[in-house]
C-alpha cells in the first residue's frame, strides 16, 4: 500500500520549547487509514492535521470500542532520529486490538507509516536535551451502530506531540497512595490491553489520591487486594536487599517496553531481577526490616519516576529518604542514553527513521 501525502498550505507556528509541556501541542500533519470488512485496512493518508467529522451514532463514543500506543521520537546529538523499540509497541497493539475485537494492522506497514508521518513533520522534533516528540497512534471504531457488536468500520489514526523534558526540574521522588478500594484490572479483563476503558475508570481512585495529596494510585490487584499490578499508568519495580522486583505479566498488568527494557538492562549490570508476584504486605515487611531499598515506576514519558513515600492504610512509608536510589538513577541515564542515541546501545534497541 502507498501512502498517500497531502502537505498543508498553512504550517503553524511552532510552540515556545521551554513551554511545551506535555500532549498541548500537535504537529501539521496526521496518518489516517480506513477499514471496512470488504477492503480491509485501505486509503492510508498523510493529511493536515484537523477535526475529523463522525457520526455521534459511532460505536466507540457508546462503548469505548477504541486502542491506543505511545511511544516517542527522539533527536540524537548528531542529528538523527530515533525510535526506541517500535516493533514492541507495534506488537503490543496487535495484542490489544486481539482483545479489542479490533483488526489487526500490519506491523511492517505500521512501523513504515510511523517513520512516514514523522518525516514529514520533521522540523517538529525538539532538539534540546530531555525534549521529545510523542507519538500517538490510535484506532476507533466508527460504525454508526448503537448495537453492542464488534464496529465493521474502524478509523486508524496517528497524531505527533512535541513535549518537554519529564524533569524539567530534577528528578523529584513522587508520594504514592496504595489504593485499597477501587481496582484497575483483574485476571480476565483487559489490564494487559492499551484501550481507553482501563483510563476511564482508573479516574476516580485518582482524584481520589490527588485529594490526599498523593501524586499516583498504587493498584493492588483486583481478587485479593494484596498483590502489587502498576503505579497509575507505569508498571513498577521495587529493589528489596539486592533484589530488583516486579509483578510477573498475568493479564492483569500491561506490558511495557520500558518494563521490558529495565529488566534486560538490570540484568546486564548484574542486577538479580525477578518477575514474581508481590504483595504490599512483603514490601511493608520488607520497609520495617531496612530491606526497602528503592522503588520506581517505569513508562514511556518518564521512563524511570522513583517513589518516595508510599501511604498504605494510613500508614506513611518512607523510601531511601525521599531521594532517588543509585540503581534507578544508573537505569534512568543509561535508558533515556540509549533513547537519545548519547551512549551506545549495546541492545540494538534504537531504530533509525531514514
Ligand atoms: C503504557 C502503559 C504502561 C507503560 O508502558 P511503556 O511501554 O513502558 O510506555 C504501563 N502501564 C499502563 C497502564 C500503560 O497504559
Amino acid at each position: 500500500m502507498n501512502i498517500t501525502i497531502t502537505r498543508t498550505t498553512t504550517p503553524k507556528v511552532k510552540p515556545d520549547q521551554n513551554k511545551l509541556g506535555f500532549g498541548k501541542h500537535f504537529t501539521d500533519h496526521m496518518f489516517l487509514m480506513d477499514y471496512n470488512k470488504e477492503q480491509g485496512w485501505h486509503d492510508p493518508r498523510i493529511v493536515p492535521f484537523a477535526d475529523i467529522s463522525l457520526s455521534p451514532a459511532c460505536a466507540v463514543f457508546h462503548y469505548a470500542q477504541e486502542m491506543f500506543e505511545g511511544m516517542k521520537a527522539y533527536k540524537s546529538p548528531d542529528g538523527r532520529n530515533l525510535l526506541f523499540r517500535p516493533m514492541k509497541n507495534i506488537e503490543r497493539m496487535n495484542n490489544t486490538n486481539e482483545r479489542l475485537c479490533i483488526p489487526q494492522v500490519d506491523p511492517e506497514f505500521t512501523l513504515k507509516a510511523i517513520k512516514e508521518l514523522i518525516k514529514v513533520d520533521e522540523d517538529w522534533i525538539p532538539v534540546d536535551d530531555g525534549k521529545s516528540l510523542y507519538i500517538r497512534p490510535f484506532i476507533i471504531a466508527t460504525d454508526p451502530f448503537l448495537g453492542v457488536h464488534p464496529s465493521a468500520s474502524y478509523l486508524f489514526c496517528i497524531i505527533l506531540s512535541p513535549v518537554g523534558a519529564y524533569y524539567a526540574e530534577g528528578i523529584n521522588p513522587v508520594k504514592i497512595y496504595v489504593e485499597d478500594e477501587y481496582v484497575r484490572a483483574v485476571k480476565g479483563g483487559t489490564g494487559f490491553a492499551k484501550t481507553g476503558g482501563n483510563y476511564a475508570a482508573s479516574l476516580r481512585a485518582q482524584e481520589k489520591a490527588e485529594k490526599l495529596g498523593y501524586t499516583q494510585v498504587l493498584w493492588l490487584d483486583g481478587i485479593h487486594h494484596e498483590y502489587i499490578d502498576e503505579v497509575g499508568a507505569m508498571n513498577v519495580f521495587f529493589l528489596i536487599d539486592g533484589e530488583l522486583i516486579t509483578p510477573q505479566l498475568e493479564g492483569n498488568i500491561l506490558p511495557g517496553v520500558t518494563r521490558d527494557s529495565v529488566i534486560n538492562l538490570a540484568r546486564s549490570m548484574g542486577v538479580k531481577v525477578s518477575e514474581r508476584r508481590l504483595s504490599i504486605k512483603e514490601v511493608v515487611a520488607a520497609a520495617e526490616a531496612g530491606k526497602l531499598e528503592e522503588a520506581f515506576g517505569s513508562g514511556t514519558a518518564a521512563v524511570i519516576s522513583p517513589m518516595g513515600e508510599l501511604n498504605v492504610e494510613g500508614k506513611k512509608i518512607i523510601i531511601n529518604e525521599g531521594k532517588i536510589g543509585a540503581l534507578s538513577q544508573k537505569l534512568y541515564d543509561t535508558l533515556t542514553g540509549i533513547q537519545w542515541g548519547k551512549i551506545k546501545d549495546e541492545f540494538g534497541w534504537s531504530v533509525e527513521i531514514d
